[in-house]
């Protein structure tokens, strides 16, 4: 994905001044309006615009916009940036939230259980598990809110149904994972590190 680093030195080859466009970058989450790119314009009215490839400002990413602005390509990460989580494990976030904004739901669910398991080994489930079984280990030990047990059996019911056959996911399948997850990482890495820890008390050993 571009950054404004990758950028540095470089320049995007005589863009035209459009009439502005406002969208929230693909590249870099940003909420922009952006003035410079191709446009797209109607056969017989050389000075319409109808769409067009849209540089972002912040990062300089290009993003496409099919005619009458019907589709954003890439689209905006779906959901919200979590703090705190460890560096692979947002990575693998990310990459979920990017496939389920540009449509690749199969890939975001595949994602979201390799997180799921993740998560759970690292709070201490046994390794090589089913799916499934994550799941019931992350319910079991308290890592769902009490009412959230309805989503835990949906979610279940939807790992037991891929585990059979392989499933294409749509859309609502990706969002409702996608969504368990980011509650999930915003109640397991996100919430106990927004409050100061307790400070050591004056005499208690150095561990
Ligand atoms: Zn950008």
């Amino acid at each position: 994905m571009p950054s404004k680093e990758n950028f540095v030195g470089f320049a995007w080859l005589k863009p035209e001044t459009l009439e502005p466009k406002c969208y929230i970058c693909g590249y870099c989450g940003k909420d922009v309006s952006s003035e410079k790119g191709y446009r797209i314009h109607h056969s017989v009215n050389a000075g319409s615009q109808v769409g067009g490839v849209f540089i972002c400002p912040n990062c300089k990413g290009a993003t496409y916009f099919s005619p009458n602005y019907k589709d954003q390509v890439p689209g905006p990460l779906y959901g919200r940036t979590v703090q705190y989580v460890p560096v692979d494990l947002d990575r693998l976030f990310t990459e979920a939230r990017d496939s389920t904004a540009n449509g690749n739901y199969t890939a975001s669910v595949l994602l979201c259980r390799k997180m799921l398991m993740n998560v759970a080994v690292a709070q201490k489930a046994p390794a090589d598990l089913p799916f499934v079984e994550y799941v019931n280990f992350l319910a079991k030990e308290g890592y769902v809110p009490p009412n959230g047990k309805h989503w835990v059996d949906h979610i279940r019911k939807k790992g037991n149904e891929a585990n059979h056959e392989i499933a294409l996911m749509n859309q609502k399948d990706a969002i409702e994972l996608l969504t368990f997850v980011e509650m999930l990482l915003r109640f397991i890495y996100e919430f106990p590190n927004m409050v100061p820890k307790p400070e050591k008390k004056p005499g208690q050993p150095v561990a």
